[in-house]
């Protein structure tokens, strides 16, 4: 008979972490918790950005390799992908955008509702990266306003995460009233949008 003493026993269930989102800063104590509304905006506008890809050629094929299982964008559990712009507020334009297709990615990013951010990704958005030729738009902020660039050619999935992370910086700590001020008008004038 063998001594089941030495057997290994059965492998112990390893316990599902419990992943709470943080709240937003403010002050608690017994039984209250007292913050701001901008704060609390700021935070659901973090967690719920939904992405509009907008992707033309190479760095598409690089954030398909984002959303799948390796580098998980859902991890964030809010990366609700739309192909609807009025159901978006996070345009990601990918790829090389030729003369002829930035009217049609300036008319993608008006009939967005506001508030809404731009990630540039790759050198190509961003740039025209090596393609600096008569029929290649050099950089979407030619034609639209634009958040945050993530360099690259293309760009690893990590970098175009980090700059997830940062329009949702961008999204926490906007001030309610941005999207009314004179600023932001003047901006929407230069590239003469409504
Ligand atoms: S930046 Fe590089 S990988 Fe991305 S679309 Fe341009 S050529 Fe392709």
């Amino acid at each position: 008979m063998s001594d089941r003493k030495d057997q290994p026993g059965p492998t112990p269930k390893r316990e599902k972490p419990i992943i709470v989102p943080e709240g937003p800063p403010g002050y608690s104590g017994t039984g209250f918790f007292a913050t701001s509304a901008d704060k609390v905006i700021g935070m659901a506008r973090k967690n719920s950005l939904w992405p509009l890809p907008f992707a033309t050629s190479c760095c598409g094929i690089e954030f398909m390799s984002l959303m799948s299982s390796h580098y998980d964008l859902a991890r964030f559990g809010m990366e609700r992908l739309s192909f609807s712009p009025r159901q978006s507020d996070l345009l990601m334009v990918m790829g090389t955008i030729a003369k002829k297709m930035a009217p049609v990615l300036r008319e993608v990013y008006m009939q967005m509702a506001e508030p809404k951010w731009v990630l540039s990704m790759g050198a190509c958005a961003s740039s025209g990266g090596i393609f600096d030729t008569y029929s290649v738009l050099q950089g979407i902020d030619r034609v639209i306003p634009v958040d945050v660039y993530v360099p690259g050619c293309p760009p690893r999935p990590e970098q175009v995460i980090d700059g997830i992370m940062m329009i949702q910086d961008l999204a926490q700590n906007e001030g309610l009233r941005r999207r009314y001020s004179k600023e932001y008008e003047d901006l929407l004038n230069q590239y003469k949008i409504n």
